[in-house]
């Protein structure tokens, strides 16, 4: 998320005039996009400003601001502690920032929070700087109002409003006749976007408007997530899309029955879970019960058996016992991801845990938990990698493998690295790769015949 709205502030100031410089030297300007989901994300940021300091002694009129999900959350009192930071801009006054760069003079001090309940910078076409050129997300949607009780998200980045379907259809057809083959859809919980035309005129103009007349999505003037899906699926048989993240309370057959309609729909879903138990998941607020997620998982693997799925889970939550900790460990052996995000519970100010819980798992126990399903997690990735051996898949080419310029890697559908010989292809290809041994972590094979 934070990768793509730099992507859109580096759109909004090079309408401006301003341009990104490579050799950090040389500029006039840092912005540092900041995360603070985790107390250690924010420790870092805090870091890289120490680090800084240096180059600020010896660059006269450098600036340095704060962007992103930190800025948001300590405001002013971000620039009192780190006195080196010029500025400060939250993530729905990211138009503002080219005003506040020409303007800041030196000693001066800026800064702009406002959330806003409309903004979805849905008319700006992001600058790709940092690209392969084959792969690229597109924010659909931005902030959340789920209020897990122990994630900052909705006081970071404010309420859940959804962008023009139609913006989004133009900026994937746009990519890929730039010559990008994969999308991924980003929102904090797709599977709740809802696009609703509001005005008369708005109505009209969606009515005329192509997209909506094809086979699969009937005039409307009010789009869900499977139907963009659709829509986004239909720029190109060769266009692949992802999404992420879907929450599991609201991930519906109609979803799983349009993945399976189209092929260049990749078939990986991301489904936190956070925890296995179900005393856990309600303290958390997640508003599904272990029962009805590993439902949710059943009507996955019906409608899309070769689906892979993938999750996030958070160790040591507030009063997580032995017995809640098992149940999660127990749920990844049923559920048998084929990759996990996993963390260790970091208390964060002012959401519903921090007001109203205790912070009462002690490190080591969080660590040593973490640690089991780390284990648990490499054990079972392998066991699903090897089974993946003598199948053959179809691999978007992303680049030359780190390892060895004589090979390449890409993924398959189900989002896994695949290495193989290089040949005569090129990355933005489609190959067929037969797997002929793996790691826990990566698919090796041979490619066995080229479209
Ligand atoms: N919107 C996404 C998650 C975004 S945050 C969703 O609901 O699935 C990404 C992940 O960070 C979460 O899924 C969760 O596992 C983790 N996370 C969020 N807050 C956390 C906290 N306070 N401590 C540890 N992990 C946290
Ligand atoms: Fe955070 Fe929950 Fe929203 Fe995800 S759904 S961003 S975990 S509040």
């Amino acid at each position: 998320m934070n990768l793509a709205d730099s992507e859109i502030v580096a759109s909004l100031l090079s309408k401006d005039n301003y341009a990104i410089e490579k050799d950090i030297n040389q500029a006039d300007f840092i912005l540092i996009n900041t995360c603070a989901i985790r107390d250690n994300a924010e420790q870092r940021i805090r870091k890289r400003l120490r680090e800084l300091r240096a180059l600020q002694r010896t660059h006269q009129g450098l600036k340095i601001g704060i962007l992103g999900c930190m800025a948001e959350r300590l405001q002013k009192q971000l620039m009192e502690e780190e006195d080196n930071v010029s500025f400060i801009v939250g993530p729905d006054a990211y138009r503002n920032l080219p005003q506040m760069l020409d303007n800041i003079k030196d000693g001066e001090k800026l800064a702009e929070t406002l959330l806003s309940e409309t903004e979805t910078y849905d008319d700006i076409e992001p600058v790709r700087y940092d690209t392969n050129g084959i792969t690229a997300y597109i924010s659909i949607m931005r902030g959340c109002q789920n209020y897990c009780a122990y994630c900052v998200v909705p006081y970071t980045r404010g309420r859940e409003r959804s962008r023009d379907p139609r913006t989004i259809v133009d900026e994937a057809r746009s990519l890929f006749e730039k010559g990008y083959r994969e999308v991924t859809l980003l929102g904090q919980n797709v599977n709740s976007y809802r696009w609703e035309a509001e005005s008369g005129k708005r109505k009209a103009e969606s009515e005329e408007h192509d997209l909506f007349t094809n086979h699969y999505s009937q005039i409307t003037n009010s789009v869900g997530f499977p139907q963009l899906m659709a829509m986004v699926a239909e720029v190109s048989p060769l266009l692949r899309v992802r999404f992420a993240t879907s929450h599991p309370k609201d991930l519906s057959d109609e979803l799983l029955q349009v993945m399976a309609r189209y092929d260049n729909i990749c078939k990986c879903i991301h489904l936190p879970v956070q925890s296995g138990s179900e005393r856990m998941l309600k303290l958390m607020n997640r508003r599904y019960t272990p029962e009805w997620y590993l439902g949710r998982i059943d009507a996955i693997r019906r409608y899309l058996p070769t689906c892979s799925i993938t999750t996030d889970v958070i160790a040591g939550f507030c009063t997580e016992t032995e017995e809640d900790h098992q149940a999660t460990l127990e749920m990844f052996r049923k559920v048998r991801y084929d990759y996990a995000y996993m963390f260790k519970f970091s208390m964060r100010p002012n959401t519903y845990a921090a007001k109203y819980l205790q912070d009462d798992v002690p490190d080591d126990v969080k660590t040593r938990r973490l640690e089991e399903i780390i284990a648990l997690q490499g054990e079972i990735a392998l066991e699903n990698n090897q089974k993946e051996v003598g199948k053959t898949f179809e691999v978007l080419i992303e680049g030359v493998s780190h390892r060895s310029e004589g090979q390449l890697f890409g993924r398959n559908s189900q989002n896994k690295v695949i290495v193989f010989e290089r040949g005569n292809l090129q990355p933005g290809q489609y190959a067929n790769v037969k797997v002929t041994r793996c790691t826990s972590a990566t698919l090796i094979g041979e490619v066995v015949d080229n479209k």
